[in-house]
């Protein structure tokens, strides 16, 4: 799928030095934070990367995988389905598709529009599975409410859509996630994430998931007070670009 075929084995040894030198930086930038590596969970993002990768990612001990669309990640989850992994749902998702998330999917970040909590919420009653769900939280700022894209709930719908996700049948609230805006310092970003999230959490004592920090931004991230790392490239290598 990507570059050209190799040992079995080197792709091991290259995915094993890549997860070394990610835990690192982690353990780096908690110890920098003043904080415990065990708060800080690491996903894998696996998009665009074939199911050998996996395979061979949960054999080096990771257990959690991200995805960011829905007809990649559907087959890829049931080629692994003996594997003991936890699938995140961390992609723009749209409604029509919530049912076949509901099926694989553990948790789904991109929660940002009420239509999706109640798509959800049904998909997961349906398949008898509880899913749990994080709000994504839109750090742009200076950018109109209508030219924002799909990319996240304004900060000040956040606790609304909260309350939704924590009363709907088959979900449960997680918690926030975030992207931080492209080409901006990162900092002040996370730190309105971490203000968002202290005030979800303050209603929702249970839902302190903080989903923030990609390959490029995982220190400041670590230090605003990230749960969750969604980490691709720096594990996996460079992806190639998607033609949409
Ligand atoms: C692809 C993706 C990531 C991982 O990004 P990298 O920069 O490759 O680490 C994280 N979060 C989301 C939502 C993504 O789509």
């Amino acid at each position: 799928m990507t570059g050209v075929a190799r040992e079995p084995g080197e792709r091991r040894a290259e995915l094993a030095d890549a997860l070394a030198r990610v835990r690192e930086r982690i353990a780096d930038a908690c110890a920098a934070a003043g904080r415990a590596e065990d708060e800080v969970t690491l996903i894998a993002v696996t998009k665009t990367f074939p199911a050998s990768d996996v395979r061979l990612l949960a054999g080096l001990g990771l257990t959690e995988v991200g995805e960011n669309r829905d007809q990649e990640a559907r087959p890829k989850a049931a080629e692994c389905a003996d594997l003991p992994l936890t699938w995140h749902f961390v992609g723009a998702l749209q409604t029509n598709k919530a049912r076949a998330v509901a099926g694989y999917a553990d948790v789904v970040h991109s929660v940002d529009r009420s239509r999706l909590v109640r798509a959800l919420s049904d998909a997961a009653v349906r398949a008898g599975r509880t899913l749990r769900c994080l709000v994504q939280v839109s750090l742009d700022e200076d950018v109109p409410d209508q030219e924002r894209g799909r990319s996240g709930a304004v900060p000040k719908a956040v606790p609304a859509l909260a309350d939704e996700i924590a009363g709907a049948d088959g979900l449960e609230l997680g918690g926030v996630m975030a992207v931080a805006p492209l080409g901006a310092d990162p900092l002040p970003a996370f730190t309105r994430l971490a203000a968002v999230a202290a005030e979800v959490r303050r209603a929702h004592p249970g839902a302190a998931v903080v989903s923030a920090g990609m390959s490029g931004d995982l220190e400041q991230a670590i230090a605003c007070g990230a749960t969750h790392l969604r980490v691709g490239t720096a594990l996996l290598g460079g992806r190639r670009a998607i033609v949409r």
